[in-house]
């Protein structure tokens, strides 16, 4: 099997409806984001898929979120915009125009990331 993977980021600000702690109040992150597609076929040149498509993909999906209050997005009007929803929002988003989407894993720090994968 091959994977590749792919990192771009985002900025933006949210708050987390019902969580008793800091996230409840309005703040901003700095998102990164990793995509992740894998597969066991290379096309004729012997890629997976071209990094640019696929970068230039994921950052049409970015570009709805970012410099955005999160949570004035429709998507997450009933569901929080915690970094767990957001993995699963840009995955959605993704999976229509990029075969073999494997895995979308979101970073709203150096050390605490959410990924969702599906089917
Ligand atoms: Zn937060």
């Amino acid at each position: 099997m091959f994977k590749i993977k792919i990192l771009d980021e985002f900025n933006a600000a949210h708050n987390l409806r019902g969580y008793r702690g800091r996230c409840e109040q309005l703040h901003g992150h700095n998102w990164k984001v990793e995509v992740i597609i894998s597969g066991d076929r290379l096309n004729r040149v012997g890629l997976l898929m071209d990094f640019r498509k696929l970068r230039s993909r994921l950052k049409k999906v970015l570009k709805k979120l970012d410099h955005k209050y999160l949570n004035n997005i429709a998507y997450f009007r009933k569901r929080n915009p915690t970094s767990e929803n957001i993995a699963r929002y840009i995955f959605e988003n993704l999976k229509s125009q990029v075969t073999n989407l494997e895995l979308v894993v979101v970073w709203e720090s150096d050390d605490s990331s959410a990924s969702y994968y599906g089917r």
